[in-house]
C-alpha cells in the first residue's frame, strides 16, 4: 500500500517538472545562482520525503517504476580543519546520472593536498559507464576514500555491470549491501521522517542477504 502511495507521488512530481519544462524553457541559461530544474536535471537537497525513501531504497528484486537514483552522500574532509556535508542526489535515468551529478555537482573539487572519506548510500548499483567513470576517478583521486552502501543490484546478470563493479573495487572502492542500521542511518539523516522511525518492511533482511551473496559472487569472480 506505501508503495502504491509512493508511486503516485512520483508520478505527480514527474507531471510537474514536465510543467516546469514546458513553461520555463528559456529560464536557467545565466542564471548561475538558482538554476531551473527541467524534466532530466538532476535535484539535490539535504532530506527526501519519506515515500521517496521508502519507494526507491526498497530492496526488492524487481525495481519496475524506478527509472531514477537516488544518492546520499557524506562528505568528510580531513586537513587542517576537519567539514562534513551531507546531503543527497536525484537523477531520471534518461539525463546525467546521480553518480557523474555527485562529481559535477557536489563534490567539484578535490584539494589533492587534503584526504577525504566520502560515503554513499545509493538505491542502485551504478551501470556500467558509471562504474567505469567513477573507477577513473579514483585512480586519479587517491587521497579519496570511497564506500557505497547499495539497496538493490542494478542490472546484475549484465557481464559489462559485473565488470564495473569490480572495476570499481579495483581502484578502491569498498562495496557493500544496505542492511537495517544503514536504513536506519538513512532515514534519521536524509528523509524528512517528522520524528518518525524507520518501520522496515517484511523482507528487508531477506533482500539484503540474498544481494549481498549476489555481490560477494560479482566481486569475487575471477
Ligand atoms: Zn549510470
Amino acid at each position: 500500500m506505501a508503495e502504491k502511495q509512493s508511486k503516485e507521488e512520483n508520478k505527480k512530481v514527474d507531471n510537474e517538472k514536465a510543467v516546469e519544462d514546458e513553461t520555463g524553457g528559456e529560464a536557467g541559461t545565466e542564471n548561475v545562482e538558482l538554476p531551473e530544474l527541467g524534466p532530466f536535471e538532476t535535484i539535490t537537497g539535504q532530506r527526501m520525503p519519506p515515500a521517496f525513501f521508502k519507494f526507491q531504497f526498497k530492496n526488492v528484486e524487481y525495481s519496475s517504476g524506478r527509472h531514477k537514483t537516488f544518492l546520499c552522500y557524506s562528505v568528510e574532509k580531513e586537513g587542517t580543519d576537519c567539514e562534513r556535508s551531507e546531503g543527497y542526489v536525484e537523477d531520471e535515468h534518461s539525463g546525467t546520472h546521480a553518480e557523474n551529478a555527485f562529481f559535477t555537482d557536489v563534490f567539484w573539487e578535490c584539494d589533492g593536498s587534503l584526504s577525504y572519506s566520502i560515503i554513499w548510500y545509493v538505491s542502485s548499483s551504478p551501470c556500467a559507464a558509471c562504474a567505469s567513470k567513477i573507477a577513473e576517478y579514483l585512480s586519479k583521486c587517491p587521497n579519496i576514500q570511497l564506500t557505497i552502501f547499495i539497496a538493490r543490484l542494478f542490472m546484475w546478470e549484465e557481464a559489462e555491470v559485473q565488470q564495473g563493479l569490480r572495476q570499481m573495487q579495483s581502484a578502491g572502492c569498498r562495496l557493500r549491501i544496505m542492511k537495517a542500521p544503514e536504513y536506519n542511518y538513512c532515514w534519521n539523516t536524509y528523509v524528512d521522517n517528522e520524528g518518525e522511525a524507520f518501520a522496515p518492511w517484511e523482507d528487508l533482511q531477506d533482500s539484503s542477504t540474498l544481494y549481498e551473496e549476489k555481490l560477494n559472487e560479482i566481486l569475487h569472480h575471477a
